[in-house]
């Protein structure tokens, strides 16, 4: 950043932060402030915190949850009676989670917490390297064509779950930013998977039964770029490594493609976030946050399938974390 510009917003201290889709350039301090005023605001938007809340925090050792546990310390100190309870998930990726392991600990350390580690072998016996061996020699058709990232998400998820249901929490708070919403957004319109659209959001439904934790997103308005910003003003303990397997996801191509239209189109990542959360406004609107791909009528709501396994809810006969580790078992 040029050495003469001054902080747009206090025109005191030196600019450090450009924003380009705004226009504006800030100083440390100014960039923190609006950065926190960004998770506020997303909690008042979506109603995420609640004093007596017992969050599980997922951690991974990377920038976003990095950033997400630094502002809900404060928050929640702020808010009051609230208890946080960081988890970092052990996939089993070697040369990679060990390291961002080390510095989700040094992170916790730094706030005062201790780090609860669940990990894939816990829960399957196995890594998730053995995982991906296993799913290449495979010839079950539904397993070998399984990525690696959907097979991590879907036991990731389904484990922090787990984890939160054990721990007593009432929460589970995901560092998802800006940039994975958009993402994750364009990847169900491009696979044609409107359904996909009203199934996650800012805050996930409770479904009442006791087995599945409401997830929510107090990152959902702060740009990846942003966070990786925070984390270095804030002096947080981040791992920057990438994991072996990012280059099979096809959320690749679609973060590439968000990326360069970025760079061209300063805001684009801000409008594909807004038209993501107006739809989803009008799904909830006209059929009461029910499945946009079925909806027959108002009144006629589509009953949620629980899993045969684990009863947890899902749209088939077994959701697909069971189905994975029933593939394990073979
Ligand atoms: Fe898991 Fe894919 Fe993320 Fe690697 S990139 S940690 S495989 S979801």
């Amino acid at each position: 950043m040029n050495a003469e510009i001054t902080c747009n917003c206090c025109r005191k201290r030196k600019a450090v932060v450009g924003l380009e889709y705004s226009g504006l350039d800030l100083c440390g301090q100014c960039f923190c402030e609006l950065f926190e005023r960004r998770v506020r605001k997303a909690n008042r938007d979506f109603a995420m915190l609640r004093r007596g809340d017992r969050i599980v925090v997922g951690v991974s050792g990377g920038k976003d949850s990095a950033a997400m546990l630094h502002v809900l310390d404060k928050l929640a100190r702020k808010i009051g009676d609230i208890t946080l309870i960081p988890v970092l998930i052990d996939e089993g990726i070697k040369g990679y989670r060990e390291k961002a392991k080390k510095k989700a600990e040094a992170l916790c350390k730094a706030h005062g917490y201790k780090l609860t580690v669940y990990s894939f072998s816990g829960l399957s016996g196995k890594s998730l390297d053995q995982i991906i061996k296993l799913r290449n020699k495979s010839h079950d058709p539904q397993f070998s064509s399984m990525g690696a990232c959907a097979i991590c998400g879907t036991l990731r998820k389904y484990l922090l779950n787990k984890a939160a249901l054990k721990l007593n929490a009432n929460k589970v708070a995901i560092g998802h930013n800006a940039d994975d919403i958009g993402q994750t957004f364009l990847m169900n319109i491009l696979r044609a998977d409107p359904d996909g659209v009203s199934r996650f959001g800012p805050v996930s439904e409770n479904d009442g039964d006791g087995l599945t934790v409401p997830r929510i997103k107090p990152l959902i308005y702060l740009p990846e770029r942003e966070c990786a910003y925070y984390c270095e003003l804030k002096g947080l303990s981040y791992h920057l490594g990438e994991c072996p397997y990012a280059t099979e996801a096809f959320r690749g191509l679609v973060k590439d493609f968000l990326n360069d239209s970025e760079e061209k189109y300063p805001g684009i990542k801000f409008n594909v976030l807004k038209s993501y959360l107006n739809l989803r406004a009008q799904l909830e609107e006209n059929y009461g946050g029910k499945s946009a791909a079925k909806p027959a009528t108002k009144s006629s709501s589509i009953p949620s399938n629980k899993c045969e396994k684990c009863g947890g809810k899902c749209s088939k006969k077994i959701c697909r974390a069971c189905q994975i580790l029933e593939f394990l078992k073979k």
